[in-house]
């Protein structure tokens, strides 16, 4: 089973099924919608898909043809850019999956618009706890 939610725990969804990779999208709309450097989706079977909360979810029309979703609580980004005459699949966000997934990230897509912020970084270090360095970023 797989399973997902928002920030809030409002919104759940359950997966009776398997997914079989990860994209990111590094458009302007899914860095927007992530709250991040990029939007990670994956495409579940509609019918296999089972929700929590679902009347938490607001529907945000992003293009003409397609619509995303988020928690009206806490803003969570819950379904990527799906269309709006719905198939029988449905793009969700990796970012609300708990715990492992059966899928990895496979590829990375629009990545000509990538932000410009984000070059570079995986030459930053990481920290398993807090960054100790907030109080040297004041500008
Ligand atoms: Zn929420
Ligand atoms: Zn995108």
């Amino acid at each position: 089973m797989i399973e997902g939610s928002c920030l809030c725990g409002a919104v759940r969804f359950t997966i009776d099924g398997g997914m079989s990779g990860i994209v990111t999208c590094h458009c302007s709309m899914c860095r927007k919608a992530a709250g991040g450097a990029a939007g990670a989706f994956f495409v579940a079977q509609r019918d296999e898909v089972t929700w929590q909360g679902e009347e938490y979810l607001t529907v945000y029309r992003s293009s003409p043809e397609l619509e995303r979703s988020f928690c009206s609580r806490c803003g969570a980004a819950m379904t990527g850019a799906n269309l709006i005459a719905p198939d029988d699949t449905i793009i969700l966000t990796a970012n609300a999956l708990d715990g492992d997934a059966p899928a990895r990230v496979v590829a990375h897509e629009h990545a000509a618009s990538k932000a410009s912020w984000n070059d570079g970084n995986e030459k930053a270090p990481h920290f398993d706890g807090p960054f100790p360095g907030w109080e040297t970023l004041r500008p």
